[in-house]
């Protein structure tokens, strides 16, 4: 942390400050700049509590330089994490795709669009079967018996299986029947559910939460990583937007801002940020040329059938095309 001092600040001011860091054990480096003199604290192990220093006589600010997220920043880990599955991985360079309906509503839906997606390329089936809906009376999803089928699409199918707990109680079912657990948007601040998300044996998907500043979400993943779940893969999906173009505004800068901050991958969906499915191509183009390490898009085989979210469901031809685009966005080519 920097204390920055007033330009009118006294030479007894400023001892007093560097009195106060050495009484909480820490070393002060005062440090004179142009116009005023910050203090610097160092050999502090953990996070310093600004509080000590702002009420101090010709203090004006200080500035937090160390990164309250350990695990899940660069400065403990510099190089890229690669989550990986036997056969599949994602991070430092691997790329994947999740596909698949927003709902699992029927074994046959579920065995159509698994189909079609492992067509196109997609390694991974998405489906939820606990769905956090906005209504109560809308589609909530086939609980266990959704499960059932994610599992039944793995083995006719082979692809890996992602889909959202909601609870501890569906968090125990996901982590026996599916391959990696989602957090959703709406839980991305569940403490209790992350907590218990970071002692699970299966790798987590975290989404931001639609109001979460990027720390925020970093932090929401440190729980994870706290507990020692350290298979954590970001996931971008949009916030709050103004106006109602788009269901939420994609914001592509965290790409590279979470690649700077953390070694965590980061992949996109376009899907539920754009909220119809005429934006969710252009938006997947963008995010794959702005670095992510994957996408989970929703396809349907029949929309306007869908529980839920068929207005932004690729049909799949609309999926293959933009499986092909993908593959000539990415300089590494497909993985
Ligand atoms: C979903 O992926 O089905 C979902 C509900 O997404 P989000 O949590 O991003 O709204
Ligand atoms: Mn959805």
């Amino acid at each position: 942390m920097l204390i920055v001092m007033d330009r009118d600040a006294t030479a007894a001011q400023i001892d007093a400050v560097v009195q106060k860091i050495q009484s909480l054990g820490y070393t002060a480096q005062p440090m004179p700049g142009g116009e005023r003199v910050a203090v610097a604290i160092l050999r502090n192990l953990g996070p310093v509590d600004q509080a000590h220093f702002l009420d101090m006589a010709g203090v004006i600010q200080a500035i937090p330089v160390s990164r309250p997220y350990k695990l899940v920043g660069r400065e403990m880990k510099r190089e890229d994490t690669i989550v990986s599955w036997p056969g599949l991985e994602v991070g430092r360079g691997r790329f994947v795709v999740m596909a698949g309906p927003c709902a699992v509503e029927s074994e046959s839906q579920a065995l159509t669009i698994a189909e079609r997606v492992k067509a196109a390329g997609a390694q991974i089936f998405r489906g939820g079967a606990f769905k956090p809906r906005t209504s109560p009376y809308s589609h909530q999803g086939l609980g266990k018996a959704g499960l059932k089928i994610l599992k039944k699409v793995r083995e006719e199918t082979g692809l890996l299986t992602i889909t959202e707990a909601v609870d501890q109680e569906s968090l125990r079912l996901v982590v026996d029947y599916a391959d990696i657990v989602q957090i959703g948007a709406r839980n991305m601040q569940n403490f209790s559910l992350l907590r218990c998300a970071g002692r699970v044996s299966k790798p987590v998907l975290l989404k931001r939460g639609m109001y979460a500043t990027v720390e925020e979400w970093l932090m929401a993943a440190e729980y994870l990583m706290a507990e020692g779940n350290s298979r954590v893969i970001l996931c971008e999906r949009g916030v709050r937007a103004i106006g109602d173009h788009v269901r939420n505004l994609l914001d592509l800068a965290t790409i590279p801002v979470v690649r700077r901050e953390s070694h965590l991958p980061i992949i996109v969906d376009p899907s539920h940020a754009a909220g119809r499915r005429d934006l969710v191509a252009p938006l997947a183009r963008a995010a794959v040329a702005a670095g992510c390490d994957g996408l989970i898009i929703e396809v349907h085989h029949e929309p306007e059938k869908a529980l839920s979210d068929g207005a932004q469901s690729l049909y799949p031809d609309q999926f293959d095309t933009l499986m092909e685009e993908i593959k000539t966005l990415r300089p590494g080519g497909w993985k």
